[in-house]
């Protein structure tokens, strides 16, 4: 697991707005998720955010905010720069197998197979 700014190379933690789990109930709470000892821990630093976070159920939503950094969440933001980071949770995504490929045979081709010849146009 690991997080990875353009900017600032790989960094320890993110940070990613409330909205992506919870819509407009978490909407501007900063959940700053952290690597330790390659585990994630969530944590709302922030103050104001603590104070709200207390009236909800904290457990829960740390939960989901994990689960959508797992999922390799495309909005979390590096905590030095801000900018949006890559994720990389080291898990291999399950490869999607490729769409069976459908011959499409000609009609000719068909007839053929079933021993039938063609019709000659100029005949
Ligand atoms: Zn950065």
């Amino acid at each position: 697991m690991k997080f990875e700014c353009e900017e600032c190379g790989e960094v320890q933690s993110c940070v990613i707005d409330g909205y992506s789990v919870g819509d407009r109930l978490l909407e501007g709470v900063e959940f700053h998720v952290e690597i330790k000892d390659g585990k994630l821990k969530v944590s709302t630093p922030m103050p104001h955010d603590i104070e709200y976070m207390k009236d909800l159920n904290e457990k829960r939503w740390h939960k989901a905010i994990i689960e959508a950094v797992m999922d390799e969440a495309d909005d979390c933001k590096c905590p030095k720069c801000g900018e949006y980071i890559e994720i990389d949770s080291g898990v291999e995504r399950k490869a999607v197998a490729p769409p069976k490929k459908i011959e499409v045979k000609r009609a000719q081709d068909i007839l053929h197979d079933f021993g039938i010849r063609g019709i000659d146009p100029d005949g």
